[in-house]
């Protein structure tokens, strides 16, 4: 089974992910931990994106595709994956779902988790507090969320088309969380096909004028 969490910056798309991971056996994807680790590493990949990161702008699509294009290659014999933080343009959704077709696999679930701006910002204000992320910094934050807006949630009627989208209500605590999103995935089955209603050819077309 193949997920994808979605929502804004700091819905708790990595903490649901790693749950996740320890029920279900599914391998995570961050690209975000993946970006922050290159960054970290001081590779020349992450020297191209710190800064980029750090005001909250997206990275290419180029660059995310290819770092998920590498580690699904490298798990060939995964039961599943959580994708967290990817895809976030319209370009990158198609692309995964060009990279799944390659393997054999589909995206079965997409989990939006809802969590409204005021929630948002207080967790965000919190952590820069606590942990000093750069992106964190409220100007940064502000970018993030304008490209998650602009950028990310055209998403929602692709997916919403396929039949794959399900919201979760993000502002209960953890373990609520975490058991709505259960629900969510064990309805669906393991690998069920939930594309029954997806849509008529030419909707994307019509959709993002493609
Ligand atoms: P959050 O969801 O809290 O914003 P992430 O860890 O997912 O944090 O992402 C942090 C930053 O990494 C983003 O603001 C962006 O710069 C970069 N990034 C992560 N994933 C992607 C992606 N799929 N496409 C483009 N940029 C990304």
């Amino acid at each position: 089974m193949n997920i994808v969490m979605f929502g804004p910056p700091a819905a708790g798309k990595g903490t649901q992910a790693k749950k996740l991971v320890t029920e279900r056996s599914l391998i995570q994807l961050s690209t975000g931990d993946m970006l922050r680790a290159a960054k970290k590493s001081g590779s020349e990949l992450g020297l191209q994106v710190a800064g980029i990161m750090d005001r909250g702008e997206l990275v290419s699509d180029e660059i995310v595709i290819a770092l998920i294009e590498e580690q699904l290659d490298m798990n060939p014999n995964a039961k599943g994956f959580i994708f967290d933080g990817f895809p976030r343009t319209v370009a990158q959704a198609e692309a995964l779902d060009g990279l799944m077709e390659k393997h054999n696999i589909k995206v079965d679930s997409v989990i939006r988790l809802c969590v409204d701006d005021e929630a948002l910002v207080k967790r965000i204000t919190k952590r820069f507090e606590e942990e000093g992320r750069k992106d964190d910094n409220p100007e940064s934050f502000k970018v993030r969320l304008n490209a998650y807006n602009t950028q990310t949630a055209p998403l929602l009627p692709y997916y919403s088309a396929q039949g794959k989208l399900t919201e979760v209500n993000g502002m209960a605590d953890i373990g609520a969380v975490s058991a709505s999103i259960a629900q969510v995935l064990d309805k669906n089955g393991n690998g069920a096909d939930v594309s029954a209603s997806a849509p008529k050819k030419g909707f994307f077309a019509r959709l993002f004028g493609g």
